[in-house]
């Protein structure tokens, strides 16, 4: 299975599965970002967006995008709510098991999880982890404090790829998200939510060096605007 993953900055990514183009909290004109909307649109495929929660930072520019290419979107019952009420379509869900998304592409699945956050009155704040033929590709952690039922992530999936906030003040600093990482068990596991604002700042490199002398994943710094290939 072919993976491309690419970061935008802060919590921002695109990811491709073997052709399915899924953005995850797309805010793509975020501070960090090297890329502009009309190059987000141009050149990334996007079936369908997937939003952790309903901060400003998080939300990002999916309304545009949805308008400019008819993508749908995947988000916890209220802000799907929300949403349809402007006109958006999309996939209303809750945490729980993998919702089936074969309408979107077959063999697409995805499973809300937990996330210790806040998100003004839509819900509650999730993670996400998104599956191909039953296969855990990716968890995006949303933001989220430490929590210990990370454990059961992974104990149920050890997904692929792990995206793990590490900034801090909002979310888990980098020590908390090490923690994390042991419970999670990725493969590969690569930071994010750091540097977009002074109060995150953090130092990816020290996040990976850590998660690697201590051998619990790889890890990758990924640049905003860099695209990372795996093949799973
Ligand atoms: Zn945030």
């Amino acid at each position: 299975m072919k993976v491309k993953l690419t970061y935008f900055g802060h919590s921002a990514f695109h990811v491709d599965i073997d052709g399915i183009g899924i953005a995850i909290d797309p805010w793509i004109t975020n501070p960090l970002s090297k890329t502009t909307l009309d190059e987000y649109v141009n050149n990334f495929k996007t079936d369908l967006i997937v939003i952790t929660h309903a901060h400003e930072d998080h939300i990002g520019d999916s309304e545009e995008i949805m308008k400019r290419t008819g993508a749908k979107f995947f988000a916890i019952h209220e802000i799907y709510v929300d949403l349809t009420k402007k006109g958006f379509q999309g996939i209303g869900a809750n945490i729980g098991g993998p919702a089936k998304l074969d309408d979107i592409a077959k063999g697409l699945a995805i499973a809300l999880t937990p996330a210790t956050h806040s998100s003004y009155d839509k819900g509650v704040p999730t993670g996400a982890i998104i599956f191909k033929d039953e296969i855990p590709i990716l968890y995006h952690a949303g933001d989220t404090g430490l929590f210990a039922e990370m454990q059961f992530i992974g104990q149920l999936y050890a997904p692929k790829i792990a995206l793990l906030p590490i900034g801090g003040h909002y979310t888990m600093d980098i020590e908390q998200a090490l923690l994390a990482v042991k419970m999670i068990k990725p493969k590969i596991a690569i930071p994010m939510h750091y540097n977009t604002f002074p109060p995150i700042r953090a130092d990816p490199y020290e996040f990976k060096k850590k998660v690697e002398e201590l051998g619990l994943a790889e890890s990758r710094v990924l640049e905003p605007g860099e695209t990372v290939e795996f093949n799973f």
